[in-house]
C-alpha cells in the first residue's frame, strides 16, 4: 500500500486510495461535490461521460432551433396573410393561398433571374 502525503480520499469510481489535492471531479457520473475520483478514472470514464453529455446538448439545442425557425416561418406567413386581408378588408386568404402565392412568386423570381 502506497503512503501519501498529507490527506488521501478514495477514488468514488474504483475505489481505489489517491490523495486529495489532484484529485479528479467526477461529475456527471457522481454529483455530491465531495466526491472525487482518479485520474485514471478521469480520463476513461469521467470524459467520456462528459463528451457525450455536450453531444445530447448540442442535439437537444438543434431541435430547439430547427422548431423555433419553424414557428417563425408560420409566424411570417400569418403576417403577410393578415396584411392580404387587411388590404382586401376581408378574410379571403388562408394560410395555404398565402403559401402558395409566395410559392409561386418565388419560382417566377427564379425563373427570371435564369
Ligand atoms: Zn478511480
Amino acid at each position: 500500500m502506497v503512503e501519501y502525503e498529507g490527506t488521501t480520499t478514495r477514488c468514488c469510481l474504483c475505489g481505489k486510495v489517491i490523495p486529495t489535492w489532484g484529485s479528479k471531479n467526477p461529475d456527471p457520473l457522481r454529483s455530491d461535490s465531495d466526491q472525487r475520483c482518479c485520474d485514471e478514472c478521469f480520463t476513461e470514464k469521467v470524459i467520456p461521460a462528459r463528451q457525450v453529455m455536450v453531444g445530447q446538448r448540442e442535439e437537444k439545442m438543434k431541435k430547439i432551433t430547427v422548431s423555433l425557425s419553424e414557428e417563425f416561418e408560420l409566424w411570417k406567413l400569418e403576417r403577410i396573410r393578415d396584411s392580404f386581408n387587411a388590404e382586401l378588408g376581408e378574410e379571403s386568404y388562408s394560410l395555404e393561398d398565402v403559401a402558395q402565392i409566395l410559392l409561386s412568386d418565388a419560382i417566377i423570381e427564379k425563373v427570371r433571374t435564369l
